[in-house]
């Protein structure tokens, strides 16, 4: 374990317990010691001066009653009493002085000396019940008022957290001997990872910084995708560094009484402290951290729980040791007193993995497995665009187990294929039955998305089609996705909407125009989705080019009662988008109409092989050709 560089005292509840309970025991000591006393008074004097007036005759004491290591003195004529207690036990009281005037005499002699000199009485010391019972009356009362004040102190506190036991952090610890993970567990971002080095080493050499005054930052935001390896980077600092990792995920906040989110952050914060330097990992710090107006009424809790989040880094010292690194999706939605500067001051996008990324991370995932030695990673990176680290982690898994599956030893090109398609949509169903009307169906329906992709200029190119059922759909037409652009022109979006309306508009060729089937429900929805995307977000509009419609941090369709521009607006919006996909379906049907025989061709050849791929699509798609109708430049 590390040394912990600092301790501060644990300002909680146990200080002031404890501190309030020797209180009452002093108080309760000192009241039963003078009610035990039977004079009442109490007086503490020397053993020296005991014993000096013990040996004078003018002495004044009737008589000394030791009791272990307790005198009990009582004066003559007035009935006064006095203890002594001897704390010097070195020599016997005889040794130190204390002498029976009067011993050995008798008769009037003795009474004589009585009169000046004080008898000295030995008793049994440990006259066990007699102490028990003093320190019972003195004992109990203290006990029941402690046992009372404790249970009083832990209702309070149970009823700020509705529930004893809610208040811990439930924060994960990964000490440095729990598996660790490190840079090289990481795979890309490798602009993510130069800037956590820098961090790595504020842990490991703090005094490097302190030296030349640098302040270590407390907090560092890492924005990214869910799955892009936030929480990887994190742990993998913490590795770096050998520093205790403690992780808590916002979202488990939500779910909390009003006041148990900022009693677990200050528990989390306070054993991170303890156990410094370390790490605390707040994952989707998002569920907290909203901004306060984002929300209708934020909720109370949630605003406790990150008023106490920021309060603890506000109170770190500049050597507390504790980085808190946060992860988030949605930068834009953070409550802005969160990213002052001493608090989440430092930023780390994460990206999703472009495609030398995506093989490194899948050499990463397939590193201790057995593959072929023909296994392409490759053509795996390349027809992942837009995949996560951690689709892509499912990915190595799912080739894993359809290898497992399949009874092989090694995983093929074949498991690594079904792997991402399984992922991507879900698994084969092989089994399930279709008709010879549906087999039909499908095949057209694919054929057309197909046909309108490949004729349209700034479509994606055709990869694979298959007509088996996989997932909730009944076939499929892979596009390979363009590799890595930050930007898609207005063109290849439009390209998407019309070759997503392929599917159905084939359909209606062939069976007439009322024989839907619901066999297209996704591609519309798609549709839907992409041109209100379109419109409302990026301006595509052709009444409303370069207008966007911002409907706060919710979304455009949730909270329609609140839209902040007028309902002609609004209307305008609806026809907009409604131009779109108008104008996808009439592009798709000029295609279509304008390649009849090549639809016939390929729905024929999809209803013999049930897949093609690239090299088996080649000479039926090469004669499909794009009419003047259907272009848009
Ligand atoms: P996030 O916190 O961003 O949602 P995670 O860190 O939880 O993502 O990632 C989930 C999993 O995905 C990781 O445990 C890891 O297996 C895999 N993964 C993600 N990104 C990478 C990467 N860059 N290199 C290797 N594996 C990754
Ligand atoms: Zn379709």
């Amino acid at each position: 374990m590390p040394q912990a560089t600092k301790k501060k005292p644990n300002k909680n509840n146990n200080l002031l317990r404890w501190v309030i309970f020797t209180f009452l025991l002093l108080f309760f000591c000192a009241m039963m010691t003078s009610l035990l006393a039977p004079s009442g008074a109490i007086e503490e004097v020397p053993l020296s001066d005991v014993i000096a007036r013990a040996n004078d005759e003018n002495g004044n004491i009737a008589k000394i009653t030791v009791e272990g290591s307790n005198l009990k003195i009582t004066l003559r004529g007035e009935d006064y009493y006095t203890q002594v207690s001897r704390k010097d036990t070195s020599g016997t009281l005889y040794e130190q002085g204390l002498i029976n005037q009067c011993e050995g005499l008798a008769g009037d002699e003795l009474t004589n000396c009585q009169s000046k000199y004080p008898t000295i009485e030995y008793v049994e010391a440990s006259n066990f019940w007699d102490y028990a019972l003093d320190i019972a009356i003195i004992a109990i009362p203290v006990i029941i008022i402690f046992l009372f004040f404790n249970s009083m102190m832990r209702q309070a506190q149970s009823m700020n957290n509705q529930s004893m036991g809610f208040g811990k952090a439930k924060a994960k610890l990964y000490g440095p001997d729990k598996k660790k993970v490190t840079f090289q567990d990481v795979a890309g971002n490798e602009s993510a990872k130069q800037d956590l080095a820098e961090i790595v080493d504020f842990l490991k050499e703090p005094k490097k910084y302190e030296k030349l005054g640098a302040k270590i930052p407390r907090g560092v935001l890492l924005a990214g995708e869910p799955g892009t390896g936030k929480t990887l980077m994190a742990r993998a600092v913490a590795g770096e560094a050998s520093v205790p990792f403690f992780s808590i995920s916002g979202s488990e906040f939500a779910e909390m009484f009003v006041g148990v989110g900022a009693s677990r952050v200050r528990d989390l914060f306070t054993k991170a402290k303890k156990n410094a330097p370390s790490i605390i990992f707040i994952d989707e710090i998002d569920a907290v951290a909203h901004k306060r107006d984002a929300r209708g009424g934020a909720g109370r809790e949630d605003e406790q729980t990150l008023n106490q989040i920021l309060v603890e880094m506000d109170g770190f010292d500049n050597d507390s040791g504790v980085i808190v690194i946060a992860a988030t999706n949605r930068v834009d939605m953070l409550d802005k007193a969160l990213l002052r500067p001493g608090r989440f001051d430092r930023h780390v996008n994460v990206t999703l993995p472009e495609r030398k990324d995506r093989l490194e991370i899948l050499n990463v995932h397939f590193k201790n497995k057995p593959v072929e030695k023909d296994v392409n990673l490759e053509a795996l990176a390349a027809k992942t665009a837009g995949s996560s680290g951690a689709d892509l982690a499912n990915i190595a898994n799912e080739a894993a187990i359809t290898a497992a599956r399949e009874g092989h030893k090694e995983i093929t090109n074949g498991d690594l294929t079904e792997a991402f398609e399984r992922v991507a949509i879900g698994p084969e169903r092989k089994s399930k039955a279709m008709n010879d009307h549906e087999r039909k169906l499908t095949a057209y329906h694919e054929a057309g998305h197909a046909i309108v992709g490949h004729v349209l200029p700034d479509s994606d190119p055709v990869h694979k089609v298959t007509i088996i059922p996989r997932g909730r759909t009944g076939g499929v037409t892979w596009f390979l996705p363009p590799e890595d652009r930050s930007y898609k022109s207005i063109y290849e979006l439009k390209d998407i909407l019309a070759r997503a309306m392929g599917g159905r508009i084939a359909e209606k060729l062939i069976f007439g125009e009322d024989a839907v089937t619901t066999g297209a429900a996704s591609d519309l929805q798609h549709v839907a989705e992409l041109s209100k995307e379109m419109i409302v977000e990026e301006g595509m509009g052709k009444a409303t080019r370069d207008l966007v419609f911002p409907e706060g941090s919710t979304g455009y369709y949730t909270i329609a009662t609140s839209k902040p521009y007028s309902e002609k607006t609004a209307e305008l919006i609806d026809q907009e988008i409604k131009g779109l996909s108008n104008e996808a379906a009439a592009r798709a049907e000029a295609v279509l109409k304008a390649n009849k025989p090549v639809l016939d061709k390929l729905a024929e050849a999809l209803l013999k092989h049930e897949t093609l791929e690239e090299k088996e699509l080649e000479p039926i798609l090469k004669d499909a050709k794009l009419p003047v109708t259907a272009k848009l430049r």
